[in-house]
């Protein structure tokens, strides 16, 4: 719906001028509201009698909400409480976001102001807004929510706080709980809002698995090697797979306990790694069914590193490239196929050489793509077990390989295997 539709929808619902109203709902949207709520508070500012212009509207099951309902009022359980800082309108807000459980389901929840929710309050919300995330009704608790706080606490279906393994840690999930060890971490300085801060970058990892982290507020307890708790942690996206964010309302404390930190990457299927829209660590198991040009022996700009054309970076103009090797390959397994990315060390492994003997390779034939065919002639065809991070954006599912090994349950594979053997 455009703009347009959503200014007459709502003159015509509020008997109102329609240029006012759209006026109006063109500033909120501009201060990136959603749309959705913006409508909801031109009804509230125009007095739209049939929902928040006064009454208060019927009490729901939080399983019965729907993205459709405007508000509503809903008692329920808090699972989880976290405190986050966003940009809003040009000044910091703090916020809060968690879930809200009752007999009947759990729902997300944004509280833009302070009403001071901890996990386990039992609430009932008057008049919560109820906007529309991701395709799920999210509850948005502000300034015209009754907010009361009830003695008697519902039996619920669901564990209170937010403990959980990483492996089950997705994009947009808040007030988390974890334990972990950091398995790797540096301290980088970065442009921020405001001017240069210190941040901690690093992974995280615990028995299900890894994920990378950041720490905006460096907390000395995050250290390499060390064990943490951290409760009031959340997760977003970043370079296309999930990531742990520890800002300066999560709690970090050292643990006595030591933590394994699982040595297997979960393997699954590319179509269902691809649909989960980005992986930190991923096994997958597939043919390769072509290099794509841009393998090989290539030309990185000495500045920005990026691969050059013809000694012209997009960036830099006319450069002088440093050489080095990569392979993007493509792995199908039929359920779907990614680009597999192949650092110089991985590429040296299947190219059967250096990078100076590719060099050597491309001066006698007098042609670079010599090594990129050298390569396909080693790998297309055959069956690979890999395993890295997988990113899914605009560019494509690409899995960057920590790992890249020929499938050894490849029955064709080990026959060759061993008719090179018998033939050595
Ligand atoms: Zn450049």
């Amino acid at each position: 719906m455009e703009l347009d539709d959503h200014a007459e929808d709502l003159a015509s619902d509020l008997g109102v001028d329609k240029e006012e109203v759209k006026s109006d709902l063109q500033n909120l949207v501009e201060y990136s509201v959603p749309v959705d709520e913006a409508k909801q508070s031109l009804r509230r500012k125009y007095g739209d009698g049939s929902s928040g212009g006064g009454g208060t509207p019927s009490a729901k099951n939080v399983a019965d909400i729907t993205p459709d309902d405007g508000n509503v009022t809903v008692t329920g359980v808090v699972l989880t409480a976290g405190k986050r800082s966003i940009r809003y309108q040009g000044s910091e807000h703090v916020i809060v976001e968690g879930r809200l459980a009752d007999e009947t389901g759990a729902i997300d929840y944004t509280a833009w102001e302070d009403f001071g929710l901890s996990p386990g309050d039992t609430i009932t919300a008057g008049n919560a807004g109820v906007r529309e995330w991701d395709g799920e009704p999210e509850l948005n608790l502000g300034e015209s929510t009754a907010l009361s706080f009830q003695d008697e606490t519902p039996e619920i279906p669901y564990e209170i706080g937010g403990e959980a393994q990483l492996a089950d840690l997705q994009t947009g999930d808040r007030a988390v709980t974890i334990e972990v060890t950091v398995v790797d971490c540096e301290r980088r300085t970065i442009d921020g809002r405001d001017g240069e801060t210190e941040i901690l970058s690093g992974v995280f990892g615990d028995e299900s698995g890894r994920l990378p982290f950041t720490n905006w507020d460096p907390a000395p307890e995050i250290e390499e090697g060390g064990s943490v708790r951290i409760e009031n942690a959340y997760v977003q996206e970043f370079r296309g797979v999930p990531e742990v964010n520890v800002s300066e309302f999560s709690t970090v404390s050292r643990l006595e306990r030591e933590i394994d930190v699982g040595a297997d990457a979960t393997t699954m299927d590319v179509g269902e790694a691809v649909r989960t829209g980005g992986v930190y660590d991923v096994e997958l198991v597939g043919n390769v069914i072509a290099v794509r040009d841009g393998s090989g022996l290539i030309q990185r700009c000495p500045e920005c590193y990026r691969v050059v054309q013809k000694g012209q970076c997009r960036t830099h103009g006319d450069v002088d490239g440093i050489d080095d090797l990569r392979v993007k390959a493509i792995l199908d397994d039929g359920t779907g196929t990614v680009t597999v990315v192949l650092d110089d060390e991985l590429t040296e492994d299947v190219y059967g050489g250096t990078l100076d003997d590719a060099l050597d390779q491309a001066r006698e034939a007098m042609d670079q793509e010599v090594v990129a065919d050298t390569i396909r002639e080693h790998i297309v065809g055959r069956e690979y077990r890999v395993r890295g991070h997988l990113s899914v954006d605009e560019y494509g599912a690409n899995l960057d390989a920590e790992t890249f090994e020929e499938s050894d349950d490849d029955p064709v594979a080990r026959a060759s295997a061993f008719l090179e053997e018998v033939d050595a």
